[in-house]
């Protein structure tokens, strides 16, 4: 959800992107369907975005935010994605 100040706005406060106030403090996000998510490896992010097919779905629950990393993972700079 973008906000009227240009922001994405996210509840998952677990994410190391999650930023209080609910909001998204990464560069770039990914949105994708959960098939996709599942089968695409860690490093595919926002920036391969424009060389992954499309994955259109039916229902919102159908969609995630391939971005989200857990706050205590190790590789949260694998993807090229950065907190701005
Ligand atoms: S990267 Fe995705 S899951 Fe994480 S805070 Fe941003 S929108 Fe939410």
């Amino acid at each position: 959800m973008i906000d009227s100040g240009g922001n994405v706005c996210c509840t998952i406060s677990s994410c190391h992107y999650w930023s209080q106030g609910n909001l998204c403090s990464a560069s770039k996000i990914l949105v994708t369907s959960d098939t996709m998510s599942k089968n695409l490896p860690d490093k595919i992010n926002a920036p391969y975005a424009s060389q992954i097919t499309q994955t259109p779905v039916s229902k919102s629950y159908e969609s995630c935010c391939k971005t989200f990393v857990l706050k205590t993972d190790y590789n949260q700079n694998l993807d090229g994605i950065i907190k701005k």
